[in-house]
């Protein structure tokens, strides 16, 4: 999408709501409430025109939270339109395949406590994030064999490898594309050689292993796995609905500026990124995220 049509504050866009409601004290500050998605972003960096200069606690952590969202979704030449190109005529925002999700779930739902609470909702990551983290984990993220089982008939290949049926553990652990993003990550460590090894993504999450080092080498090892798999999924929403053609050195590079974006969730991440750039992890990635003994 190129912004044009679409609200920045009012349509939901980005996240599972209109930024708005996600961000009230934001809102109450902004000085454009009525512009587009494209007013708000020039030169390649997201304008939320805030009037405020010295925003107060809880604006403070809110624009921190903005900017992680608005870090992962970047604008294209193109109509406003998501279009969702396996079906014949419906045009789908991110809140109508949530609602498609919860109102038609007949899915047989595991018992609470075997649940994995933790590994969604502890994570220093944006809230929309861990959103989808939850989905996933209960398998009910709209992965084409999930809709094909909800009796919405679709063609079903993956829209990244576009040569094997798509599921979840195959978007996320087993597609060729995927296994670059994970190589390119990890490949470096030694003892992480297994990560394929993982047989569904709930398992990779909940065994995540800690990395043997500090700072900001532990920082980005914690939500490494999150943000691969939000940068995947995202990847393969814009081929889907926006027509994106896929970029796998673009991808690569997504998952480390949304890993640096994504520091900023958590306070203690500033000191973390004290004497660092974002091209300090494009550039050196195998020489910060080391595993030392
Ligand atoms: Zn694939």
């Amino acid at each position: 999408m190129d912004g044009r049509g679409t609200s920045f504050w009012h349509d939901v866009w980005c996240g599972e709501a209109c930024l708005a409601d996600r961000f009230p004290r934001l809102y109450r500050q902004a000085a454009n409430k009525q512009g587009t998605v494209f007013e708000h972003f020039s030169e390649n960096l997201w304008r939320p025109n805030i009037q405020r200069r010295i925003l107060r606690g809880g604006e403070a952590q809110e624009m921190r939270d903005l900017n992680a969202s608005l870090n992962t979704m970047a604008l294209s030449a193109g109509r406003d339109e998501w279009i969702w190109k396996h079906s014949h005529s419906n045009v789908f925002t991110v809140k109508s395949m949530y609602g498609v999700l919860f109102r038609h779930d007949r899915v047989y739902a595991p018992p609470v406590e075997a649940f994995p609470y933790k590994v969604a909702w502890e994570p220093n990551i944006p809230t929309n994030v861990k959103f989808f983290i939850w989905s996933l984990l209960w398998e009910r993220i709209l992965t084409i064999d999930n809709l094909n089982a909800r009796g919405m008939i679709t063609y079903n290949v993956c829209a990244l490898c576009n040569c094997s049926p798509e599921s979840i553990n195959h978007l996320f652990l087993l597609c060729p594309i995927s296994v670059v993003a994970w190589n390119d990550c990890v490949g470096h460590i030694p003892r992480m050689g297994g990560v394929m090894n993982f047989s569904n993504p709930k398992i990779l999450l909940s065994e995540w292993p800690k990395l043997n080092n500090r700072g900001m080498a532990e920082a980005c090892w914690a939500i490494l796995p999150y943000t691969i798999m939000w940068v995947v999924w995202s990847v393969r929403n814009e081929i889907i609905f926006a027509g994106a053609v896929l970029d796998t050195g673009q991808l690569l590079q997504r998952v480390k500026r949304t890993l640096w974006a994504w520091l900023d969730v958590v306070c203690k991440a500033v000191d973390v990124k004290k004497g660092f750039t974002v091209s300090d992890l494009l550039l050196r990635w195998e020489s910060i995220v080391v595993d030392s003994w």
